[in-house]
Order: C-alpha cells, then structure tokens, then sequence
C-alpha cells in the first residue's frame, strides 16, 4: 500500500482485528496467532511512517451481556488486561481503537463513521482469527462499498485449513486483494 502502485495509500487504513492479549498469549491464543505478530508489527511500522491510519479492532466484552461469549466463553473482557492490545504491536497516540462487541468491526459500532470521516475507501486488514472475526469485517467492509486488502502474512486461524478457506472464500466472495507484507509495503 505504501508501495504498491496499485493501493491509493492516501484512502487506506489498516484494521487491526483483535490482537488482544487474550486472543494471542491468553486463553483463546495458540502459536499461530503468535506467529504474526512480526508481521503485523511490520505492516503497522510502515503505516505510521507513512500516515497511513492505523484502526485497532477490539473485542470489549460485557460478561453475562454479549452474545458470543455463550459459546466462546468469557474474553476480552472490557477493562481487563486481556482486553489490551498485545504490547508489541504499542498502541500509540495517533491510532485509532473501535471497540466492537460483534465478530465484526462493522457491527454496532462507529467504524464506518470514522472511515467515512477519515476519507477511507480501501482497508488492508490484518489480525486473528481469519476465519471468524476478519472474515466478517472483511463482509461488513465489502458490503459498506470498501475495497478489501486482506494482509496475507498478518492474518491467521488456528489451523492451517481454516486459514487457507478463509482467505480463499474472502478472495472471491468480497473480491479481496490477498497480499503478503512485500507487497504491500
Ligand atoms: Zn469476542
């Protein structure tokens, strides 16, 4: 995106879904999600450096209250400390955090106000987990009118197979751009 001739950087974000200490070192974590980390440190260096407005995903939870968490069990519980972003990835002052109680980043919150407000049409989105909560914000996203660039390098699921499909099924149900980090930056 910053490189890319084809990205028009000016109108990108980058979406950061869920890379929350519960999901990669806590409770629903596992090597894989641990396995991105360097790449998604990598992809938001190169955002920063170059204005690009990077947008924290974050599931924030109400124990009791929020769906999902009747068959996922408790997580990202809003003001714990494993609803904090992962500290490699420094969330920093001119980042952006949308809480979002939903699979998707779309649902019920005040992304697609910011992304209007910002002057966003294309998102590059990277986190965990490919196959549940980036397969539904890259739908709400397609279906918002956005061009989606899924992160190759900086998504995962916690089985292979499971990432495989999902980037194969966003790719051509949403007609998103799967690119590795040296591609994109
Ligand atoms: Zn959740």
């Amino acid at each position: 995106m910053f490189q890319n001739p084809n990205i028009a950087f000016g109108r990108t974000a980058v979406l950061v879904v869920d890379m929350l200490n519960d999901f990669v070192t806590g409770g629903l974590g596992c090597e894989r999600a641990r396995g991105i980390v360097p790449a998604v440190v990598q992809l938001l260096d190169a955002a920063r450096r170059n204005a690009v407005p990077v947008i924290f995903c974050n599931d924030s939870h109400v124990s009791g209250v929020d769906q999902e968490l009747e068959f996922w069990g408790d997580h990202a519980i809003e003001g714990t400390d494993g609803a904090k972003v992962i500290p490699e990835l420094k969330l920093s002052e001119g980042d952006y955090v949308v809480p979002k109680h939903h699979f998707s980043a779309f649902f019920d919150t005040e992304l697609d106000s910011l992304l209007k407000r910002l002057g966003i049409d294309t998102v590059v989105i990277c986190g965990i987990y490919a196959n549940i909560c980036v397969r539904h914000t890259a739908a709400d996203a397609y279906q918002h009118g956005y061009r989606v660039i899924v992160a190759s390098d900086a998504v995962d699921s916690m089985t292979e197979q499971e990432y495989r499909e999902s980037l194969e099924y966003m790719k051509k149900v949403y007609g998103a751009s799967i690119l590795p980090n040296a591609e994109l930056i």
